[in-house]
């Protein structure tokens, strides 16, 4: 499933929007977004001379648990998914068990 959006997205933007595709959207999703507006950037590198690049994820995600039965909240270790060769991953994992994980990949 692809989803074009026309604007720009800020970084909060991008954010509220992933957050929305993982918690609501089917499997093998996509998102596309124009730009890379969404995108946050630091240096690394001994003089700044690697740019990285990543999109900030939501902490936690509402989703449901097939040990718990019903909805619980599911955090995610790291929210930061950086852009490099391949493809980025999100692991979230339920609170309320701390079974069951999921994990989002990013292109
Ligand atoms: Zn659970």
């Amino acid at each position: 499933m692809t989803e074009a959006k026309s604007e720009q997205l800020t970084p909060e933007q991008l954010t509220g929007e992933v957050g929305e595709v993982l918690t609501s959207w089917p499997l093998y999703r996509v998102l596309s977004y124009k730009g890379k507006g969404g995108h946050y950037k630091h240096r690394g590198g001994v003089a700044g001379e690697t740019e990285y690049t990543f999109a900030q994820l939501p902490k936690t995600l509402s989703l449901h648990c097939s040990e718990c039965s019903h909805c619980t909240v599911w955090e995610t270790g790291e929210c930061k998914v950086y852009f490099k060769p391949g493809f980025g991953e999100a692991k979230y994992r339920c609170r309320n068990c701390g079974r069951t994980q999921v994990s989002y990949f990013f292109y």
